[in-house]
């Protein structure tokens, strides 16, 4: 029988290397980070500086403004922008920590890089069905709501939670708050409310964070939302499904900013019956899947099956790799194909 270790063997591991001299270390995280790729990453790096590593985060390409009054924001290093520099970084790195992502692919174009390192590798992650080969100490908890979650239970196994101080707990309180849909998805657990009062308790200012991710859109955002409600809504309603998509050219007219599109997928979950809902969105020539359900549909099988995807039971992502009409079609025939599993949920 195989034994796995368990996160206090693999706290006492890390906390073995963080505390054996000073260390060269590169955090990264998913290509479009989001608010728990970032707030995870910069927990991890104010939470290492503190210990005297020399520290970089790098990530695959840019993320949302709204991000990016994030705590140690200024010291990013977007790959795309920095090739030959972030290249040099992680060639002399003694550790790399890999967050929010379980499969290598997912953090192009930066992966070959991350892949012929040999520092020594930490994956802290909760999607499902990670590859675990590319680390060599994994934390992977897919039942945890957010990889922040992961993040402030390592500190607190390695009892070090006397360094979360108020940078630290807000970007872990960003991470959660977004991977949660603000404390609603079933994921969200009474030791996730624990953990976020401890990060109350430790500064992280609740309502200022709420307001700086959620409530400052620009009017073309709010107006691409009304759009996609008014005029792109597909329901399907005898399959309790509904389909949201975009074109390039619609992206253009309402002058598409990174981030306008986080979120779209969950109106259309929210209407009454639906219970799988999908947003398709044409973006750099790439069309990108964002599927959702509520119950025990598991949305994460299907990205992996149709759309070289996966992601979590209740939010996926993927891509496909025909046009948007192509895909739109394809969505609908799964939503027939899979009625049954839909309804169940
Ligand atoms: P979103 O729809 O917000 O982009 O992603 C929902 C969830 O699915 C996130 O946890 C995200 O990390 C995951 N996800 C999104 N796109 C992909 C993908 O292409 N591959 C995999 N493996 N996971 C994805
Ligand atoms: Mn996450």
């Amino acid at each position: 029988m195989l034994f796995l270790p368990t996160m206090q063997d693999n706290a006492n591991k890390l906390h073995n290397i963080l505390f054996s001299g000073t260390k060269n270390i590169v955090i990264t995280t998913h290509r479009s980070p989001d608010g728990d790729a970032m707030g995870s990453s910069l927990a991890v790096y104010n939470f290492l500086v503190q210990l005297n590593h020399n520290v970089n985060v790098i990530v695959p390409n840019d993320y949302p403004k709204f991000l990016k009054w994030l705590p140690s924001d200024e010291n990013v290093i977007i790959y795309e922008d920095n090739r030959d520099y972030s290249d040099e970084l992680v060639n002399n790195a003694d550790v790399i920590f890999l967050l929010d992502f379980g499969n290598i692919y997912r953090i192009q174009p930066f992966s070959d890089t991350i892949k012929s390192s040999n520092a020594k590798k930490v994956l802290i992650d909760h999607h499902e069905d990670p590859d675990v080969n590319i680390a060599d100490i994994v934390f992977s908890y897919p039942n945890a709501c957010a990889t922040a979650e992961v993040v402030y239970e390592i500190i607190d196994r390695m009892n070090l939670n006397n360094y979360i101080n108020k940078q630290i707990a807000e970007c872990l309180y960003v991470g959660i708050m977004t991977d949660t849909g603000s404390f609603k998805y079933p994921s969200t657990t009474s030791r996730t409310h624990q953990i976020i009062s401890k990060l109350i308790d430790s500064g992280a200012e609740n309502s200022k964070i709420h307001d700086l991710i959620y409530d400052c859109l620009s009017s073309d955002r709010m107006k691409l939302l009304g759009y996609c409600l008014n005029e792109k809504l597909i329901l399907i309603e005898e399959n309790n499904s509904a389909i949201i998509s975009l074109d390039s050219s619609e992206l253009k007219r309402f002058n598409f900013k990174k981030g306008d599109t986080e979120g779209i997928v969950n109106y259309a979950l929210a209407i009454e019956n639906i219970l799988f809902a999908a947003f398709i969105v044409e973006k750099d020539g790439v069309i990108k899947l964002s599927l959702r359900s509520k119950g025990n549909f598991e949305v994460d099988k299907i990205a992996k099956k149709y759309f070289d995807g996966g992601g979590h039971n209740n939010a996926a992502g993927g891509i496909s790799n025909t046009t948007l009409s192509e895909t739109i079609k394809k969505v609908e025939l799964i939503t027939n194909k899979y009625k049954n599993e839909i309804k169940k949920s």
